[in-house]
Formats: C-alpha cells, sequence, structure tokens
C-alpha cells in the first residue's frame, strides 16, 4: 500500500485520517501546524510527537517536498526557482524584489494550455494541472530558502540587507501573484485550496494575493463566490476581437465583451481595482487608436492598466515597441482616466520575466 501524503489532505481530510488513525482530534490541528508554520519537511521534524508516534505515522504517511533542481539570480536581483516534482515533472517560481515588496511569482499548471502566441509557456504545451499543495509548496520552499539566506546575512553582516521585510519565517515575502506557468482559472479548485491554504494556515493577507487569468470569463465570478477578496488581473492584450483573436485563442471562446461583462458583474469593493495586464507587441496592439479603444472599453469597470511591453526570446516572432510609444500610449489612458502603469518585467537575463517561464521544456 502507498503511503499518505500529509501535504495532499485538506483540513478536513487530516481531521478523517487522525480519526482513523484512532489519535484524538487535537493532532490534526498540530499536523497542519507543524507542516505549514514550523515547515516541517518530514514526520521526523515534528517534534512535539513522540518518537513512537512519529514511527507510526510514518509506517504509513510522509510529506512531500518540491525539490530545488536551480536557482538562478538575475542582474536585477529577481531569482528564478526550478522546482522538481514527484512525478518527476518541472515548475517554475520567480521572486521579484522591489523597494517595498517582495513578490513571488507562482505556477499552477505544468506547461499551459492557453497557446498565446506571444508567450513561451504557451509553447511547451499542457502537462497537467497542479495539486494545492504543490502550488503552495513554492511558497513554503521559496520562504525557506530565503529565510536561511536572510540567518546567514544577518549573521555575517550588522545591517540586514531588506530591513522593512526582515520577518521571521516569511524569508521576507510580502505578496504573492499567480502569474507563473499556467492558466489558474482552469485549475479553480486546487487553486482554491491552495489559497485556503495559504491564508488559513499560513495567514498571508488575501489583499497581498493576485491571481491573473487570461479570461475565462465563467470561472471569474466562481472564484469570487470561492475565494473572495483575492485580487483579480486579467490578461487583455488587445482592445478589438480582430487582434486579440489573434493572440490569444481563448478569446475565440470568451471575447472581449463577455470577458469584460464577467468583470463588471464582480462585486468589488470601493477601494478595490481589477488590473488589466497589457502586453505591447510592435505594430500589433499598440497603436494610439488602440489606446483610445481600450479606454471606451474600460468605462464603468474600477480598473487599473499595467503596459508590460512584450519580453523577447528565442525565436519569438514580434517586437518590442520603443520607449516613446509606450509613452504615447499610456498618456491616453492616463488622459482618458486610467491609473496605467508601465511594468518593467525583471530577470529577463534568466529567462524569468513575463511569459518566459518554460522549465527546461523544449
Ligand atoms: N495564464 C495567466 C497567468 C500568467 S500571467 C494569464 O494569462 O494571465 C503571465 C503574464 O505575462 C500575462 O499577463 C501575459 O499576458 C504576460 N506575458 C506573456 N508573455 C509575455 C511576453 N513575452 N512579454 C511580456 N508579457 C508577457
Amino acid at each position: 500500500m502507498s503511503k499518505i501524503n500529509l501535504k495532499a489532505l485538506s483540513k478536513a481530510a487530516m481531521e478523517e485520517f487522525v480519526k482513523e488513525q484512532g489519535l484524538p482530534a487535537y493532532r490534526a490541528k498540530q499536523i497542519l501546524h507543524w507542516i505549514y508554520e514550523k515547515k516541517a519537511e518530514s514526520i521526523e521534524n515534528i517534534t512535539e510527537f513522540s518518537r513512537e508516534l512519529r514511527k507510526r505515522l510514518s509506517d504509513i504517511a510522509y510529506i512531500s517536498n518540491l525539490e530545488l533542481l536551480k536557482r538562478q539570480a538575475s542582474e536585477d536581483g529577481a531569482e528564478k526557482f526550478l522546482f522538481g516534482l514527484e512525478d518527476g515533472e518541472s515548475i517554475e517560481s520567480v521572486l521579484i524584489p522591489d523597494a517595498d515588496r517582495h513578490t513571488l511569482c507562482i505556477s499552477s499548471q505544468v506547461g499551459c494550455a492557453m497557446s498565446c502566441g506571444f508567450c513561451l509557456t504557451g509553447g511547451i504545451g499542457f502537462k497537467r494541472n497542479l495539486k494545492a499543495h504543490e502550488i503552495v509548496d513554492q511558497l513554503t520552499a521559496v520562504m525557506k530558502v530565503k529565510s536561511e539566506n536572510l540567518e546567514v546575512e544577518s549573521s555575517e553582516s550588522k545591517i540586514p540587507s531588506h530591513p522593512p521585510l526582515l520577518k521571521g519565517g516569511t524569508g521576507g515575502i510580502t505578496n504573492i501573484v499567480f502569474m507563473g506557468m499556467g492558466e489558474p482559472l482552469l485549475n479553480l479548485d486546487e487553486v482554491v485550496e491552495a489559497l485556503l491554504r495559504i491564508t488559513g494556515f499560513m495567514g498571508f493577507s488575501k489583499r497581498r494575493i493576485t491571481l491573473s487569468t487570461c479570461g475565462i470569463a465563467p470561472a471569474i465570478s466562481e472564484l469570487y463566490r470561492k475565494a473572495p477578496h483575492v485580487n483579480l488581473a486579467v490578461s487583455l492584450n488587445a482592445a478589438s476581437d480582430e487582434v486579440r483573436n489573434r493572440l490569444m485563442p481563448v478569446n475565440k471562446k470568451y471575447p472581449i465583451r463577455v470577458l469584460l461583462d464577467a468583470c463588471r458583474k464582480i462585486p468589488l469593493s470601493p477601494r478595490d481595482r481589477i488590473t488589466f495586464e497589457y502586453v505591447m507587441i510592435d505594430g500589433m496592439n499598440d497603436s494610439l487608436s488602440d489606446a483610445k479603444r481600450l479606454v471606451t472599453l474600460l468605462r464603468g469597470i474600477s480598473s487599473k492598466v499595467n503596459l508590460i511591453p512584450f519580453n523577447l526570446f528565442a525565436g519569438s516572432r514580434f517586437k518590442r515597441p520603443s520607449d516613446e510609444r509606450v509613452l504615447a500610449f499610456q498618456e491616453i489612458l492616463v488622459r482618458g482616466k486610467i491609473y496605467t502603469f508601465i511594468r518593467k518585467s525583471k530577470g529577463q537575463d534568466i529567462l524569468a520575466a513575463c511569459g518566459q517561464l518554460k522549465a527546461g521544456y523544449k
């Protein structure tokens, strides 16, 4: 009989497991505490339990961990982590440091089925959905690596590298974005379970978590029912169906009007906004009339736009527009009273920027 992976159990399943073992109910809470707060990597690590109990549990269960296969640092401070999964597949996560926050970008699937023409992850195709624990473990693993680093750094020098972020155990991570490999809304159940664990067991604030979708319109309201208050980002990337169809095949199923109607129906609290991501591609979606159309489309939606100049990769057929063109586009949106930011993608030298994750797949 194969052993039970304790990390694969939800809260209810853990309670059930403990009951089946004839253990008192509080053991479930203890195990969850050791896995999610103390980051125990094995049952042996749960030192609160007697040796006998650990032995007994180890005979029937285990705790899985992602295998850190590779860690790369960019010149600009971004770091990319390549993780191996139990079945031999692999995924990537990226840590992006900024002055006031450290954002971890995590994956929700191995590969991606969406085939957006400008995205390298799309090029590797879809392998499988991640399980909730494989999503959560990206956070756990990076927190662990970074906390160990911070300890070394602060013992070697009196000046910690990021003073406001030095919080025990979190490795300094302040924000999480579901913007790595995969389409989170096509793996909604596992993503929602991962969100429950990250916010419930690990105490991470929902306001500091953003989920990005290519526009699976019907799943947007479902997400809000199951995980209210998580921030939503939508990869719009075009201001007409004609252009969006060419860039993102998903648009043929859920065209812009259907997608934006789903966005309008979200019960946002007054200070919340939906982020619209717009990859700017030279000569494709970056004209001034595109900008004007975008202003019209977003009317009546509490929104913010992030312009992401296209990140190149080997073999891509697209080009990045000039800075002047990006600025002119932004200016029209700002005049249309839309909060608009130009996002500089970090980690380009190590293929860690938006749309560049491929985790070693060909
Ligand atoms: N599937 C989800 C989550 C991935 S987010 C989604 O599409 O939203 C990845 C973001 O990077 C998306 O906003 C996407 O539009 C953007 N992106 C993809 N390839 C890019 C590239 N080559 N240059 C810049 N941004 C890119």
